[in-house]
């Protein structure tokens, strides 16, 4: 018996695992790998294995998103940041693990606790009971499917087709406009980038001769659809797809010339505070310095400062911002909470921070409390604002933690000073939160 049923032991999984076990609820762990079943991506049977890189990025907490993140968890009694930091090998400012030695250390965390009851099994349906899903980017086909049935498919993503996303305020708006096409709709909802036909030519040239990142064996069998074709692959298909296509120029006059330039570049807002915008239709397998490079020489992008590059590879993700509600309780199955990855978090380290708040959030709900989330101005606030509200729900796509996702700072400061700004905010907003009456958890000293 158990109180709680977590389904995924990734690095969401055992973390929320950990929390509820430490809350003193009985968890049942279940993880396909060790029982003959296995993911495109993993190697090993051990729990919280980084399928790729062994970095979880910034350890910079004065001016780093990630870095403060880092520094939340810690705080919070974080396993997976504990075992990191033991385990930790030497990579400037960044945290790098020896991935071995701290997926197998996590492991036998998590096979010790006397409340965790580690089960090697897949499970195909979702469960009656209390259930954290952290079933990670290669959720099983059974699972996914069960999942699908219950949000809609058109709810669940396979694959994420990331447009790159710039900060809005390194956007030349002497050479960008705001319009609609045709002036349509009540606001003028996009920024507009005007190209004439030699900067086209360049662009296209650029996109054809860029160096791509080749689609893996196991991503080439995934159902692979129109709606997310790379705009390198448009390229290729003729000088003037583009033209046709994202880069249409009809119907939106450029106020300097009062023409319609020979082709747009658009970006569409891409969270509530206006602090973001992706390039519609830019999801890309171009190499990420050839994105910079190149995008940077689109008209009003020259500065531009990317929150996130452009990609395109499996991974299955619910549409968060429109099923979950704040404590990332599936709305139309509250038993069921979604965590790590699959709630369309990027990275390991944002992984386990939702698979943090899930399991904290499900331990004060199954002891009889509430627990507040986390403010905004917080690492751990933004990310799960974003998850669960922040962004638009209809071309919701992954995202790393980032200030874009925090509230913005008022007024203009130097770059440097802001970021510091973000962090000492982050830290006070984080410290009134625990030390909140309605705050569970006591933070642990490191
Ligand atoms: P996972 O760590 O994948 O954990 C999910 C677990 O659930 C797995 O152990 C899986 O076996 C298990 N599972 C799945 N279905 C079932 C089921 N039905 N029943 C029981 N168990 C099940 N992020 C980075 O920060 N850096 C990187 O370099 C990086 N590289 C990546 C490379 C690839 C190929 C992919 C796919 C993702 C990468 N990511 C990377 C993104 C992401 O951070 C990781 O995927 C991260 O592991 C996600 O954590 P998670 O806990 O959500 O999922």
């Amino acid at each position: 018996t158990h109180d709680i049923h977590v389904i995924g032991g990734g690095l969401a999984g055992s973390e929320a695992a950990w929390q509820l076990a430490e809350a003193g609820l009985k968890v049942r762990l279940s993880e396909m790998r060790g029982s003959g079943e296995g993911t495109p991506a993993h190697q090993t049977e051990g729990l919280a294995e980084l399928v790729c890189s062994n970095s979880f990025r910034s350890d910079d907490a004065e001016s780093n998103a990630v870095g403060l993140l880092h520094q939340e968890l810690r705080t919070l009694g974080s396993l997976i940041m504990r075992q990191a930091d033991i385990h930790r090998v030497p990579a400037g400012s960044a945290l790098a693990v020896d991935r071995d030695n701290f997926s197998n250390s996590v492991t036998e965390a998590i096979d010790r606790h006397p409340n965790i009851t580690l089960v090697r099994e897949r499970v195909d349906a979702l469960p009656d009971g209390p259930t954290i899903i952290a079933t990670g980017p290669l959720t099983a086909a059974s699972l996914a499917a069960g999942i699908g049935a219950e949000t809609g498919r058109e709810a669940l993503a396979f694959f994420d087709a990331l447009a790159p996303i710039v900060h809005r305020d390194s956007i030349d708006m002497d050479t960008a406009w705001f319009a609609s096409r045709w002036d349509k709709g009540e606001g003028k909802d996009y920024i507009n980038c005007p190209m004439d036909k030699d900067q086209y030519l360049a662009f296209h040239q650029g996109l054809v001769d860029g160096e791509k990142t080749p689609f893996k064996d196991w991503e080439k069998d995934t159902p692979y659809f129109d709606g997310c074709m790379p705009i390198e692959v448009m390229a290729e298909r003729g000088v003037d797809t583009l033209r046709y296509g994202p880069m249409k120029p009809v119907g939106l006059d450029n106020p300097k010339t009062g023409r319609w330039p020979h082709a747009v570049v658009q970006l569409r807002q891409d969270n509530a505070q206006g602090t973001l915008w992706n390039i519609v239709g830019f999801q890309t397998k171009l190499k990420h310095a050839d994105q910079v490079r190149l995008f940077r020489t689109i008209p009003g992008l020259e500065n531009a400062e990317f929150a996130r590059l452009g990609g395109l590879h499996r991974n299955t993700f619910i549409r968060s911002p429109e099923l979950l509600d704040e404590t990332l309780r599936l709305k139309s199955r509250p038993n069921i909470r979604f965590a790590g990855q699959i709630t369309g978090c990027e990275g390991y380290i944002e992984s386990c921070g939702i698979g943090m708040l899930a399991g904290l959030f499900a331990a004060a709900e199954l002891t009889g409390k509430t627990l507040t989330p986390p403010p905004y101005a917080t690492a751990l606030g933004a990310l799960l604002g974003h998850i669960t509200g922040g962004a638009e729900a209809e071309t919701y796509q992954p995202m790393n933690v980032n200030f874009g996702l925090f509230p913005p700072i008022p007024g203009r400061t130097k770059k440097t000073d802001r970021k510091r700004m973000y962090t000492d905010r982050g830290r006070a907003a984080l410290a009134e939160w625990l030390n909140s009456p309605r705050q569970q958890p006591e933070p642990v000293d490191n």
